[in-house]
């Protein structure tokens, strides 16, 4: 399989560069040259396989021969040994909740499958590979997890000091071993501009590979959709499937599955009032802008990356993009209502990314009587305990390996913001030049 640069379409790098590189020349985002389309056989014993089955047959039209098929089949198996759950909610609308994984967010799907692709390929390279993020909260958390211990990478992490919530700091912070977490003394873009700034660098020796790990990676992109033949799988066929929606990634890769022709019947992009792809699917024009805090933190995107990804996936038609996708947004005041609502009727905790899909699938539902639906939720709830628990009376029970994160000693470089002193720290480190 090959990958071509969406804004330059003669740019193309098979699987490993794509991964390696991360972004292509321009940043442009890496697209595969053809959707897989799965056969029939494969639909027939959908309902019978088990996510790192699915994940092997579908992703190997995505590795091709650069990974073969054995060391595919470890890297599944390894990164996808938590469930995914899907929960009946009513005659309607089931749950998929993508939380259980050891950050309890959907982010270590991308993120384990990512780092088995890294270990891979580092195992074929002498020279050791640097990963550099920079994260607002959840995604270096699924990172540092998901790259512990991996043999030739290390892991560089760039957050905002006091910026991120403690569970979260100590997610980066606590891990150690080939896990650096760097304390900016400044903003989550500060973070982003001197890991950009780092990997454009011209370099006169390569004695490191220095790389990215971000949401535009396509070895994270493709992952994120094996989870939805799951389940189709085990809900059954023809159903509309409600994302909830930041940088456009997870919906992008619900609209890759559908391509493979898995029986989706149509998307809801639900996002909270970061909502410029709502009014862009209502109005044709689109109107990027700052983001707005919320307390679905993790959707708080105005420029979505992917959002090129998943119009290139409907020809670039808006006609099609708008038959394919509905936008719904919605403001803290009604996440917080529906999260109450939601427990007081039937005792289910939401967290606020998912009780956005769920209000998302509702409206979709009720302007299509003869349809029946799929929320996803992202994140456990328990990670926003400050939010959910005035809203249900009580602490959301948090998972016993989340627990552990509430300890632990914590272990940070602290740095001032400005690409030079990231230079100087990886001067002194790789001796980079
Ligand atoms: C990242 C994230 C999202 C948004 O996903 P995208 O792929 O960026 O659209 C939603 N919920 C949670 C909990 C997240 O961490």
């Amino acid at each position: 399989m090959r990958y071509y640069n969406l804004k330059d379409p003669k740019t193309t790098a098979g699987f490993r560069d794509a991964v390696i590189q991360g972004i292509s020349s321009g940043m442009g985002l890496f697209m595969p040259e053809r959707i897989p389309v799965m056969n029939a056989d494969f639909f027939r014993r959908l309902p019978g396989l088990a996510l790192p089955e699915i994940a092997v047959e579908v992703g190997a039209h995505y590795t091709g021969d650069d990974i073969p098929w054995p060391e595919l089949r470890r890297i599944c198996d390894e990164a996808f040994d938590f469930p995914v759950v899907l929960r009946k909610v009513d005659d309607r609308k089931h749950v998929l909740e993508l939380f259980h994984g050891p950050t309890a967010a959907f982010k270590d799907f991308g993120a384990r499958f990512m780092s088995g692709c890294f270990r891979y390929f580092a195992s074929h390279d002498e020279r050791k590979t640097v990963v550099l993020v920079a994260t607002s909260g959840d995604t270096g958390g699924a990172i540092a997890s998901g790259f512990l211990g991996v043999e030739g990478v290390d892991v560089i992490i760039l957050y905002p000091y006091g910026k991120v919530s403690r569970l979260q700091e100590n997610q980066l912070t606590t891990l150690g071993q080939n896990i650096t977490a760097l304390e900016v003394e400044g903003t989550f873009d500060d973070c982003q501009a001197m890991v950009k700034r780092a990997l454009t660098m011209p370099r006169r020796d390569d004695t490191v590979r220095l790389t990215s790990a971000n949401s535009i990676n396509i070895a994270r992109l493709i992952p994120q959709s094996f989870y939805y033949f799951y389940a189709i799988g085990q809900a059954g066929p023809g159903r509309v499937l409600s994302v909830p929606c930041g940088n456009f990634g997870n919906i992008t890769a619900a609209a890759l599955a559908w391509k493979s022709g898995l029986a989706i019947d149509h998307l809801v992009a639900a996002t909270n009032i970061n909502r410029v792809v709502p009014d862009y699917l209502a109005t044709g024009v689109y109107a990027p802008s700052a983001s707005i805090q919320t307390i679905a933190s993790a959707m708080d995107v105005g420029n979505p990356g992917n959002l090129d990804r998943l119009r290139q996936l409907f020809d670039n038609d808006f006609e099609a993009l708008k038959a394919g996708v509905s936008g719904y947004w919605f403001d803290d005041d009604s996440i917080r209502r529906h999260i109450r609502e939601v427990h007081d009727r039937s005792g289910y905790t939401l967290d606020p990314h998912g009780a956005v899909a769920s209000m998302g699938l509702d409206s979709y539902l009720d302007e299509h009587p003869g349809a029946t639906g799929i929320f996803v939720e992202t994140a456990h709830p328990s990670k926003f305990s400050d939010v959910i628990g005035p809203l249900i009376g009580k602490e959301p029970d948090m998972p016993e390996h989340l627990k552990r994160f509430l300890t632990g000693k914590k272990c940070s470089v602290v740095m001032k913001p400005g690409y030079r002193y990231l230079e100087e720290y990886l001067a002194e480190k790789y001796s980079l030049r």
